[in-house]
């Protein structure tokens, strides 16, 4: 057997035979990156493919027109088989992909290549070519197919008989199947928008409570799955916060859609697509806080003019004119070369105008990409590390300015309350369905991410240990317990108990989606939707 495919097959062209032939190396290549979970195989339409290329075709010309479809269709078909966004995807996305720098492109092709896979393909062939003198691999090659499409599971959705825990369902606030077909997880998507439309949190009147602000850190590229890569999922910056919780599905894992939610955090969960469409004040959070008395700040560390991010973001409600950017440095630059600035810097900069201002109450939505993928710095020792190998630096980097951050409105007496909101993860690990760093499914990995509050002020005295709260929420529960901060203050000589604030937060079942991928609980198993294929089991 040749390891590639012969531009002229070896037999005889008197006698056409129904041979695989050096096709057979295509497959195998297939079965093992099968094996190791890299693709899925559509099995019908491989087997289909396999028809195709044994036809007997008599005259070499035939054979040359056949060659010249295969190649192709064989390129076409692997790419349909993996896990990859589907292609009509991939290229309405080319006018940004076009963007990102050559540094960034390469790094990216880097991590496509697995070297242990690539080595095991080429012992996989060697083999098979040994093999090959022994016994008829293209025949094999076909049984397996047939196996396989017999047994084919990607097709087939969860099984029939997959047992739905509706107790469990119910505690985890997972959608309730639909009355009378248990098994249809579209029905269960479709309740679960429908009970999601009808929640709403409304903030009390602010002007009667002793003032405070709020900061929203929205945070771009974090989630506990890189803490915990990292080994910083119980670093000390953790347990500077009154509130942590472990179990916020931000819902989204690009920054767009992720801005979108966040600021109709006082609705409930909508679908990806209606996150497009204008919503009514009352689902806009910025809009809701400055009905409740709170004037609404602007700031963020680059210009958002990527995937038109900024104007998504004022469409939610937010006018307020962004903090400038005048003779900050530049530590920074992001996967298209544009500056990115330091949070501290903006942050500083954004509190000192806030000192001087008179408004007795002020929120800020401030968001902050500086851990995106392919950022890299400036200057310094750490200018020449890949995205990759800067993100813990970065991260660092993070925390310790925002820590002096949250310590400089410690030392001004002023009251804050801090919420610390990931957008996102990095997807720092990668699973067998996407690379690291691609988030085209929005994982449980990628959309589980750190929400964390604190309580700043004087006379800020909480009672016992920080609250580690480990319920499935979302960000209503953020609404709600924003809502409950300010109808019952935390500030006062007696202090406060974080029990009193988490009591009643509203749980959601998780639900992540994005424009091609769908991924919801039901039970205790995850399920997952790639455009018009069916529902499969997600691991
Ligand atoms: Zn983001």
């Amino acid at each position: 057997m040749d390891v590639l495919p012969a531009a002229t097959p070896p037999t005889s062209p008197k006698q056409p035979t129904m041979r695989l032939g050096a096709w057979s190396a295509y497959f195998v290549i297939k079965f093992v990156l099968l094996w190791r979970g890299l693709i899925g195989l559509h099995a019908l339409e491989n087997i289909a493919f396999a028809a195709f290329l044994m036809m007997p075709i008599g005259p070499l010309v035939g054979r040359r027109i056949r060659l010249a479809i295969a190649i192709p269709a064989a390129m076409a078909l692997l790419y349909y088989d993996t896990w990859l966004p589907p292609i009509d995807r991939v290229l309405s996305q080319a006018k940004q992909l076009s963007a990102f720098s050559v540094t960034y492109v390469l790094e990216l092709i880097g991590r496509l290549i697995n070297w242990p896979v690539v080595a095991m393909l080429v012992l996989a062939l060697v083999l098979c070519h040994i093999a090959d003198r022994y016994i008829r691999v293209g025949f094999l090659v076909v049984a397996a197919l047939l196996v396989l499409t017999l047994t084919d599971s990607r097709r087939l959705g969860p099984p029939a008989s997959t047992p739905i825990d509706t107790q469990s369902a119910q505690l985890t606030g997972a959608p309730p199947a639909s009355a009378g077909n248990p098994d249809d997880l579209d029905n269960a998507l479709k309740t679960f928008y429908a009970q999601e439309a009808k929640r709403t949190v409304n903030f009390p009147n602010a002007e009667s409570s002793v003032p405070f602000d709020i900061i929203f850190i929205h945070i771009c590229s974090l989630s506990w799955d890189d803490l915990q890569s990292l080994g910083m999922d119980q670093h000390p910056f953790w347990s500077g916060f009154d509130f942590v919780f472990h179990h916020f599905n931000s819902a989204a894992s690009y920054s767009g859609p992720a801005a979108l939610r966040i600021n109709r955090a006082t609705c409930g969960q909508t679908a990806h697509q209606a996150l497009y469409s204008p919503v009514s004040d009352q689902c806009l959070l910025m809009p809701s806080l400055k009905k409740s008395g709170f004037e609404t700040n602007f700031a963020m560390n680059h210009d958002g003019h990527f995937d038109n991010f900024l104007t998504l973001v004022r469409q939610q409600g937010i006018a307020a004119p962004l903090v400038s950017f005048d003779g900050l440095t530049v530590p920074l630059r992001g996967f298209d070369n544009s500056p990115i600035y330091g949070d501290l810097d903006v942050l500083s900069r954004w509190f000192d105008g806030r000192q001087t201002a008179s408004n007795p109450r002020v929120a800020l939505f401030y968001n902050t990409i500086s851990l995106h993928d392919g950022n890299r710095y400036v200057s310094g020792a750490a200018a020449a590390l890949s995205s990759t190998d800067s993100y813990k630096p970065r991260l660092e980097k993070l925390f310790s300015d925002l820590d002096e951050f949250m310590a400089k409105i410690g030392k001004s007496g002023r009251r804050a309350l801090v919420v610390v909101v990931p957008e996102h993860g990095a997807a720092l690990r990668g699973d067998k369905f996407q690379i690291a760093g691609l988030r085209e499914i929005a994982t449980p990995a990628i959309t589980t991410v750190p929400l964390a509050v604190k309580i700043i002020g004087p006379d800020a005295k909480r009672h016992g240990a920080p609250a580690q709260i480990d319920a499935q929420i979302s960000y209503l529960a953020l609404s709600q317990l924003i809502a409950n901060l300010i109808a019952t203050s935390p500030y006062g000589s007696t202090g406060f108990n974080t029990a009193d604030y988490t009591a009643d937060l509203p749980t959601t079942a998780y639900v992540a989606q994005n424009e091609g991928a769908a991924i919801m609980q039901h039970g205790s198993k995850y399920y997952l939707k790639l455009d018009k294929e069916p529902w499969q089991e997600y691991n």
